[in-house]
C-alpha cells in the first residue's frame, strides 16, 4: 500500500484504497479515496495494472459528479490532494453509507438476465415476456442489492426489503434519485453514442441530514457501456472495458481455467495496451464529445 503523507490507511477494496486524515482536517470529516490501476475480472485483482487507469476514471467520476450535481449532492469537496496521487484521487465527505447497492437498469443482461429466465422478473419487478441478453427495457428499473462483505457476492432484494433496511422514506428516495441519474447519464451518453446499459450508485447521509451521492459514478467499473453502433439483443455486447481481458482470460492462449479456482495469469503487453485505449476512448467519447 502507497504511503501518503499526512493521511492514514483505512480500507482496500478490489480498485480503491481509502485514507483518512493523520490530524484534524480543516474541511472537517472527509476520506481520501484513491483510485488504483487495478483491475478485476471475474471477481479477482489481475496481477497486471492497466496504467493510467485510476486517472481516467477518476476525472470520469468528478465529470458526472458534475453533470448531476442538480438532481443529487454528491461527496465530493475541493480540497488538496496530496502530490503522490494527484489527478487520481478525490477528498470527500465521510457519509453514512446506506446499505443497499443501487443499480439500475435500461437493458437486460449479466445477472438480471439470469434471474428474469428462471422467474420473469428482476428484484420483484414484473417484465414482459419475450426479452433476450441487451434487450432496452419499457423504463429503466431499480435492482438494489445487498452491500455483501469483502469476498462475497451481493445479493439481489426487492424494493420492500430496501424499506426493511432503510425505511420507506429513504428507499423512495434512493430509488428516485438512482433513476432520475440514470435517466440523465443514459441522455448524455447516448448522444456520444454510448449505450448505459446499467449502472451502480452508493448513497450515504451526510452531516447536513441529506441524501448524498457517494463512491464514482458512471465508469467502466460501477457500468456497463456499451458501443451504440454495436447494440444488437439477442447475445452478449462488447462492452467498452473489460471485454478484451474477459475474452483473452477466457480463451485458450491465456492458459486459465476459470473453474479451477486458480488466480489468473498477467495479461499479455498487447491486452494491456487495447484495454488502456479502451478506457480511454470511453473518456474521450463522452468528456470529448
Ligand atoms: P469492491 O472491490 O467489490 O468494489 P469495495 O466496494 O469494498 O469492494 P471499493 O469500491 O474500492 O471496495 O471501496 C470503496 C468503499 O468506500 C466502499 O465500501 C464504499 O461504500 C465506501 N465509500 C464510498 N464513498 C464513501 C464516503 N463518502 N464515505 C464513506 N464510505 C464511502
Ligand atoms: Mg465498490
Amino acid at each position: 500500500m502507497r504511503e501518503i503523507p499526512g493521511w492514514r490507511h483505512l480500507y482496500s477494496g478490489k480498485v480503491r484504497d481509502l485514507y483518512e486524515p493523520a490530524s484534524p482536517h480543516p474541511r472537517g470529516d472527509v476520506l481520501l479515496v484513491v483510485a488504483s490501476d487495478r483491475i478485476s475480472a471475474f471477481d479477482w485483482v489481475l496481477p497486471t495494472e492497466i496504467p493510467g487507469k485510476g486517472e481516467v476514471l477518476t476525472a470520469l467520476s468528478l465529470w458526472w459528479f458534475d453533470q448531476v450535481r442538480d438532481i443529487v449532492p454528491n461527496h465530493t469537496i475541493e480540497a488538496e490532494v496530496p502530490e503522490v496521487v494527484r489527478g487520481r484521487a478525490m477528498v470527500v465527505e465521510r457519509l453514512d453509507m446506506f446499505p443497499v447497492e443501487c443499480v439500475a437498469r435500461g437493458y437486460l443482461t449479466g445477472s438480471g438476465l439470469q434471474e428474469y429466465r428462471e422467474t420473469g422478473t428482476v428484484c420483484g419487478i414484473e417484465l414482459p415476456p419475450g426479452l433476450v441478453d441487451g434487450s432496452q427495457l419499457e423504463t429503466p428499473i431499480f435492482t438494489p442489492t445487498t452491500k455483501a462483505p469483502q469476498g462475497e457476492h451481493d445479493a439481489a432484494i426487492d424494493f420492500d426489503a430496501v424499506i426493511e433496511k432503510v425505511g420507506r422514506e429513504d428507499a423512495e428516495a434512493l430509488r428516485d434519485l438512482t433513476l432520475a441519474v440514470y435517466y440523465r447519464a443514459h441522455t448524455i451518453a447516448a448522444h456520444r453514442g454510448i449505450l448505459l446499459a446499467d449502472t451502480k450508485f452508493e448513497f450515504g447521509r451526510g452531516a447536513s441530514g441529506g441524501v448524498v451521492l457517494g463512491d464514482e459514478v458512471l465508469t467502466p467499473d460501477s457500468s456497463r457501456f456499451w458501443p451504440a453502433d454495436e447494440w444488437e439483443p439477442g447475445h452478449a455486447q462488447p462492452s467498452f472495458d473489460k471485454q478484451f481481458v474477459r475474452d483473452w482470460l477466457i480463451s485458450p492462449e491465456s492458459g486459465w481455467d476459470r473453474k479451477s479456482g486458480d488466480a489468473p495469469p498477467g495479461l499479455p503487453p498487447e491486452i494491456v495496451e487495447k484495454t488502456r485505449a479502451r478506457y480511454l476512448e470511453a473518456y474521450d467519447r463522452l468528456v470529448g464529445g
